[in-house]
């Protein structure tokens, strides 16, 4: 049985290993795929030895928010069935689930225009409503602008975070830095995280706002890290968004933990993935 040791980590592609059996041979890696490094004799380069794991000393843990620490689908629901009831929806929709699913299309739709800078925060705002009342023959910008404002105001006020998650910030917060990416707005990311007790575990909030570029832009990543001193290679991103949060983190170089709740099938080479945030403990 052999055990190992990584030695002066040059670079992430070339490693010092030391095998220990009955003395320490001197072994140069030169393959390294994903999380595993392949051994090669140091004499006898073309001689396989074994792939092992490797196992990083992270320091600096970037969380995203929304939809990875704080349950934005319930939260949501339960915002809009207050607005539902405030302002007699049901007149205009019939049904609660109706009126949530067409909201849904039109902020999908306006959230991707305004991720590439098509469109203005003030005008996503409103009219993600205006155009859902618009679709069941309301034109009323009066109610669209007080149920726009009414969402920004009742929403971070909600609290439904997901299972263990405070029992895990407070164990990674025990071992590591811990920070937020966020591509959400300034005043409702921060209200949030005041409300719902998730502020004592942060060092610092990062949001698309004042990086000036969203997720999955490098450039955010860049921003998050340069500003605290941290280094690619002691840091790692979980969040919920494939596309926004993994292979965002990914392109710029950081390892990720895909969190996959709602059991999304893919063929991304992921760093590490999870269904519950407890499952964290296990790794980090
Ligand atoms: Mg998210």
């Amino acid at each position: 049985m052999l055990n190992f040791r990584i030695e002066n980590i040059l670079n992430p592609y070339i490693y010092n290993i030391y095998i220990i059996c009955n003395e320490f041979i001197s072994i140069h890696i030169i393959s390294k795929t994903n999380n595993f490094l392949t051994l090669y004799d140091s004499h006898f380069r073309c001689n396989k030895l074994k792939n092992i794991k490797i196992v990083k000393q992270y320091k600096n843990i970037y969380f995203d928010l929304d939809r990875t620490l704080w349950d934005f689908e319930s939260n949501s629901k339960e915002t809009f069935k207050d607005i539902f009831d405030k302002y007699n929806l049901i007149d205009i929709f019939g049904d609660f689930d109706i009126f949530l699913e067409s909201y849904k299309k039109h902020n999908d739709r306006l959230w991707k225009l305004y991720r590439v800078g098509q469109i203005k925060k003030s005008l996503l705002r409103y009219k993600r409503f205006s155009l859902t009342l618009e679709e069941f023959g309301i034109k009323n910008d009066d109610l669209a602008q007080k149920i726009a404002d009414d969402y920004i105001t009742i929403s971070p006020t909600k609290k439904q975070l997901f299972p263990g998650a405070h029992e895990t910030l407070k164990y990674l917060n025990s071992k590591y830095n811990l920070y937020i990416i966020t591509n959400g707005f300034n005043e409702v990311q921060f209200v949030k995280m005041e409300n719902s007790n998730l502020d004592q575990y942060f060092d610092k909030v990062f949001t698309s706002e004042n990086a000036g570029v969203q997720k999955p832009n490098k450039k955010i990543f860049e921003y998050a890290l340069n500003s605290v001193n941290a280094k690619k290679c002691e840091s790692i991103m979980i969040g919920d968004d494939l596309e926004v949060d993994i292979r965002g983190a990914k392109k710029y170089g950081l390892d990720q933990v895909f969190f996959n709740v709602v059991g999304c099938e893919h063929n991304e080479d992921i760093t590490y993935e999870i269904d519950s945030l407890k499952k964290l403990q296990e790794i980090l």
